[in-house]
């Protein structure tokens, strides 16, 4: 059997943070330090599924709160140190973190934009049209498409039929992938 290049590339489980990994804080419209990091403890079965498929999880989050200075970039390293140490003491684990700083819609990061998708794909050798995309804005579900990826919708009005799925909390996220990530186990007889 004849292997090319292409046959290596994996598919992936890209997720947003704000409102799918962590509570959105309210009323204040960034998470500028571990303490107001709260984990949405159904996350945890996505990503024990995921492990399960052998589909690697990355992050892709828009924080242009950097950009305008109501945290910095050290912060944000922080509460993501905290998350991969809290993730890791469930077995689980990111393959990634992508953050996009930028204030500015028109950077190539800056979600809806597909940049920080298309840049983890180059670093992990990741196969977009096989990868899922989870958000609670549209303009994850924009930027999962621009991408070439099934997009989940969680917890937004979807008017325009954007999205591939529409989600009513996290735990119908992992119904859906459920039914629709790639299983890693060998067909039977
Ligand atoms: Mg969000």
């Amino acid at each position: 059997m004849e292997y090319r290049y292409g046959d290596m590339k994996r598919a992936c489980l890209f997720l947003d943070r704000d409102g799918v990994i962590n509570r959105r804080p309210d009323p204040e419209r960034y998470v500028r330090s571990t303490k107001q990091f709260i984990l949405i403890p159904e996350i945890l079965d996505v990503l024990h599924l995921a492990k399960a498929r052998e589909y690697p999880v990355v992050v892709v989050t828009n924080q242009r709160g950097i950009a305008i200075g109501s945290m910095s970039q050290l912060d944000v390293d922080e509460i993501h140190n905290m998350l991969r140490t809290l993730l890791a003491k469930e077995g689980l684990a990111l393959l990634d973190i992508l953050v996009c700083p930028h204030d500015d819609n028109q950077h190539p990061w800056r979600k809806p934009n597909p940049g920080m998708l298309i840049e983890a794909a180059k670093r992990h050798d990741l196969d977009l049209q096989r990868s899922w995309m989870v958000g609670d804005h549209l303009t994850d579900v924009y930027a999962g498409k621009a991408a070439g990826c099934q997009t989940i919708l969680v917890d937004h009005d979807d008017p325009e039929g954007a999205a591939d799925f529409i989600a009513h909390g996290i735990a119908e996220v992992t119904q859906i992938l459920f039914q629709h990530l790639e299983s890693c186990e060998e067909p039977l007889g």
